[in-house]
């Protein structure tokens, strides 16, 4: 059984989606959660749900005094900081020629800069609790060229790189760092985009269905978990196999 018990975690973009999803998560699992948005009476309410084990902070991942405040806050509550899962993220789609130069930063700044910033503000708690462990929420966005997805590729594909030189890095101070990428989620970041998740009818997935916010909190876990205590620098795709390669309609259709 995977524990977490006695580690205190900092999960962005934790109002709704994957990151509320993981909060609850690893509090069953027994961490304690800092759930932190933009988002704020929506967070509340989820940190509210899961009860004494769980505080809200408002962070703006794109603000480095916002992080300072939130670590901060953190060792306040509850003493030490063991796990960050970077998680916020916005999405857009739109076709390169379409993209504003202003809509690319600025997905650049929530999905790339929020995560570097946040890696540097927890460096120095972390190795003050002994090591610790970083998920990034990266995307198969960042393993493949997805077309549309010009500013949120790039942001992606450069959270897969960071992780990786975050891991070099970090490591000497047993703090692990690895990335996450997931195929498509329920969410409410892809309402009205992606196909509904009980639709049914998914031939470019392998397990024919779309992920649900606990498939990729699963992984999460796990990897904020000492049961991957050998593990850094790795990139997991949890996308029911849609990056697997080309799915059998696929080769039919061919
Ligand atoms: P979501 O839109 O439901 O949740 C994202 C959360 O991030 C929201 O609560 C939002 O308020 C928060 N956020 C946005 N900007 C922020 C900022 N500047 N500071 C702090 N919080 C901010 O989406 P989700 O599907 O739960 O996404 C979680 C992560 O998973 C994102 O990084 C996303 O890119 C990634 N992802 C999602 C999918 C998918 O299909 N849903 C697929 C691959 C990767």
């Amino acid at each position: 059984m995977l524990s977490l018990e006695g580690k205190t975690a900092v999960i962005t973009g934790a109002a709704r989606g994957q990151g509320a999803e993981a909060a609850r998560l690893f509090a069953r699992l027994g961490a304690r959660v800092v759930l932190a948005d933009v988002r704020d009476d929506l967070g509340r309410e989820v940190a509210a749900g899961i009860g004494a084990g769980a505080h809200y902070v408002h962070l703006d991942v794109t603000d480095a005094s916002h992080w300072a405040a939130a670590v901060d806050a953190t060792r306040e509550v509850f003493g030490r900081l063991d796990i960050l899962v970077n998680n916020a993220g916005v999405f857009r789609s739109l076709p390169l020629h379409e993209e504003s130069p202003e809509a690319f930063e600025e997905t650049l700044r929530v999905n790339l800069v929020g995560p570097f910033l946040g890696m540097r503000a927890v460096r120095a708690p972390m190795i003050r609790a002994g090591g610790g462990a970083i998920v990034n929420v990266s995307s198969i966005a960042g393993l493949t060229g997805i077309a549309r997805t010009g500013g949120y590729g790039a942001s992606k594909w450069g959270l897969r790189g960071l992780t990786k030189v975050a891991a070099l890095e970090f490591g000497e101070h047993g703090i692990r760092v690895n990335s996450v990428h997931p195929g498509i989620i329920d969410t409410p970041m892809v309402e009205g985009i992606a196909p509904p998740a009980g639709a049914g009818n998914h031939p470019a997935v392998a397990l024919r269905r779309i992920g649900l916010p606990r498939d990729v909190a699963g992984l999460v876990a796990f990897l904020a978990s000492d049961a991957a205590g050998f593990l850094t620098g790795a990139e997991v795709a949890v996308d029911g196999g849609s990056t697997a390669g080309q799915a059998p309609a696929v080769v039919r259709a061919g």
